[in-house]
């Protein structure tokens, strides 16, 4: 076994291979850009190596730093873990050229596989079950559109080089086909560098259900059951778990046969994934395969009892799998989240920002989290918004939903805006908990799912104001503490002169409204104006980032967190984030003038739709931006004309600038 690992990655899956790697007694080294120069994943390895700046193409896609950095430390092995360059065949041979163990499937596998109708062409002799559909060459619209009608509408295009959901698109009917193909095409061409497309009939409501295998270098291949990931957005999975509910025996045998069979049609070696869509009589055919470790590897450990990096590594250093067939069973169930931090009310819009509290439930035998940030960590708009993942597991799926249940209610994040709350909702519906799953359950219970904060609760008030009182009086403590008279009025730790029953206003601005709290102490407790009735409230017990808090003779805890004048409440339904409203400041930073449309996230102009002093209707696209994985198009508020364009196609913009001026009328 080699010594020394270079973990060409970031994030939780940098930390989780070097997790494995040290158990297994490695050096390990971290790459790292230089926006991750605090990150967890360049703490949790041996050494580190700056590879360039923030922007992924200038560091952790720089094939040449890489290598550089792996040589520099005397590393034996690369492991490219997901996403960046893991499937990637010219860096998979650039690892071997430069005498390096590739942890990976060779490169040759990698191209067979890197294009979805290369794939196709290769595993449909071989016996694999396909969508119907067009995956040749000829590119040519009205060909395509012809095949679209043989196939049958709806269509959906796809990127043969696509991946996340990318440069995919919905055809219902002829008329909007070679509009959706130029779209596709367009966005394939940015994220991918190929505009290449292919056709799949669009099955409806279909099961995305996937098999883990595993080649060696010595002719054995073996799967290691499936994991049913229908639960998505955009066509991206957020929720995962193993075994894929409902499956019968016999259908869970011949996919995990129908997978094998495809490794082996590749000569395949490492870890790998074949990808197939479900439909409700248990058919299943094979849409692509991926050829690296997936992130949602966890919950196939979880049911296998085995770890897959540890078999990644040993099968690169070229050891026999540790396992045969026969020996690798299945017990119990196991589930995996995906926490985003993203805004499910706003399209899941990816978000960014400082993760002011991030506490996740005690690791334990049932539940498990990888992540690659900590509390104080900031989301940027560099990368992947993903926070974390929660994985749990049960005996059967009804304990791993109830176990997951908790777990999310366990989570705490305040600061950037996540899926926690629509996660809770996903995994408290009875359709879920039927393991009713299917691509569409998230358009289907929308909503159900529907996780619009409701207004807040006369406890979740009464806890804003406790922590703000409570953050205060400790402010007043820590000044007492350092002046000479500790005994002075002004540094009273309730906040107020002595010998007086006090009163104070509170203002709290939370989604457009003010919630104006006035609060008396008479010593030992806060008399509060509460929304819905006014109620006697104290602090019973307080740790760090929690108060016990008693109102009107009930008691419960609460997660709290303040940060300048922002007040955080993480209560069940979500977070409640309050502005403390000062009416010295309140006034700023407004603007009054609208017809400003501005980026809603960081990102570059990929598309100009029109010109200056161009007139429009309501609704027409103006500019699209990319940002973190996704296409977003600003679109006209109401009919009128473009009076200026800031930006121009491939420009980076910040978020909140303005990209178009616009006048109605
Ligand atoms: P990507 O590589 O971009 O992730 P995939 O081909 O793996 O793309 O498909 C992603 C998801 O899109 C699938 O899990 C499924 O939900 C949906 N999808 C893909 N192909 C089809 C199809 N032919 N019919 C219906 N849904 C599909």
């Amino acid at each position: 076994m080699f010594r020394t690992l270079l973990i060409a990655n970031r994030g939780e899956i940098a930390c989780r291979i070097a997790r494995t790697a040290h158990r297994m007694g490695m050096r390990t080294i971290a790459v790292y850009s230089e926006a991750d120069r605090d990150a967890l994943h360049v703490q949790s390895c041996d050494e580190a190596v700056c590879i360039g700046p923030a922007d992924a193409r200038e560091s952790y896609l720089k094939i040449p730093n890489i290598i550089a950095a792996a040589q520099r430390t005397g590393s034996d092995a690369v492991h490219p873990g997901y996403g960046f360059l893991s499937e990637n065949a010219a860096f998979a041979q650039a690892v071997i050229d430069a005498g390096l163990i590739w942890v990976g499937p060779p490169p040759a596998a990698i191209n067979s596989m890197g294009s979805k109708s290369g794939a196709k062409a290769i595993l449909e002799p071989a016996g694999v079950p396909m969508v119907p559909g067009y995956h040749g060459d000829n590119q040519d619209p009205d060909f395509l559109l012809s095949k679209a009608e043989e196939i049958g509408f709806p269509v959906l295009i796809k990127a043969v080089s696509g991946g996340g959901g990318r440069g995919m698109r919905i055809v219902e009917n002829a008329d909007d086909f070679v509009k959706l193909l130029e779209t596709a095409q367009r966005e394939a061409l940015g994220a991918f560098g190929d505009p290449t497309v292919l056709l799949e009939k669009y099955l409806q409501r279909p099961r995305h259900v996937e098999v883990q295998v595993f080649a060696d270098s010595h002719g054995q291949v073996v799967h290691l059951f499936e994991r049913d990931c229908s639960i998505q957005r955009r066509h991206q999975k957020v929720i995962e778990e193993a075994p894929a509910p409902g499956l019968s025996n016999q259908t869970s045998a011949a996919i995990g046969q129908a997978a094998v069979n495809a490794a082996s049609a590749i000569d395949y070696v490492g870890a790998g994934t074949c990808e197939f869509l479900m439909d409700a009589d248990q058919n299943f055919y094979f849409i692509e395969m991926n050829t690296r470790l997936q992130v949602e590897h966890p919950v196939t450990e979880w049911i296998t009892d085995t770890d897959l990096v540890e078999w990644q590594l040993r099968v690169a250093a070229g050891e026999p799998l540790p396992l045969s067939q026969a020996d690798i069973r299945l017990h119990g169930h196991a589930i995996e989240v995906r926490l985003y931090a993203e805004d499910p009310s706003r399209g899941f819009l990816p978000q960014t920002g400082k993760l002011e509290v991030l506490k996740f439930p005690e690791h334990d035998g049932f539940v498990r989290v990888d992540t690659g940030v900590v509390q104080g960590d900031v989301v940027s708009p560099h990368y992947d918004p993903m926070i974390a993942k929660l994985v749990v597991r049960g005996e059967n799926r009804a304990q791993a939903v109830a176990r997951l249940r908790s777990a999310l209610a366990d989570t705490q994040i305040a600061g950037v805006t996540t899926n926690r709350a629509f996660l809770h909702a996903v995994a408290r519906h009875p359709s879920f908990a039927d393991g009713d799953v299917h691509t569409h359950f998230i358009e289907q219970h929308g909503a159900d799912l529907n996780v619009t904060l409701p207004n807040p609760s006369d406890e979740v008030v009464a806890a804003a104001v406790l922590a703000l009182l409570d953050q205060r009086r400790a402010e007043a403590e820590t000044r007492a503490a350092r002046t000479a008279d500790p005994y002075s009025p002004w540094n009273s730790t309730q906040g107020w002169r002595l010998n007086e029953r006090i009163h104070e206003t509170v203002e709290l601005d939370w989604d457009e409204q003010r919630y104006t709290i006035e609060v008396a102490y008479n010593g030992s407790e806060y008399h509060m104006t509460l929304p819905t009735s006014p109620a006697n409230t104290r602090v019973v017990h307080r740790e760090p980032g929690r108060l016990g808090v008693e109102i009107a003779g009930r008691r419960f805890n609460v997660g709290v967190h303040v940060e300048g004048s922002a007040i955080s409440v993480m209560a069940r339904r979500g977070t409640y984030r309050f502005a403390v409203h000062d009416p010295g400041t309140a006034a700023m930073g407004q603007d009054a003038s609208g017809g400003k449309l501005t980026a809603p996230m960081p990102g570059k102009v990929t598309k100009v739709h029109v010109e200056v002093g161009a007139k429009v209707k309501k609704g027409a696209a103006l500019l699209t931006l990319e940002a973190m994985k996704m296409e977003h198009t600003i679109t006209a508020p109401a009919d009128g004309a473009v009076s200026t364009l800031r930006f121009g196609e491939g420009d980076q913009v910040d978020e909140g600038v303005e990209l178009v001026a616009f006048e109605a009328g």
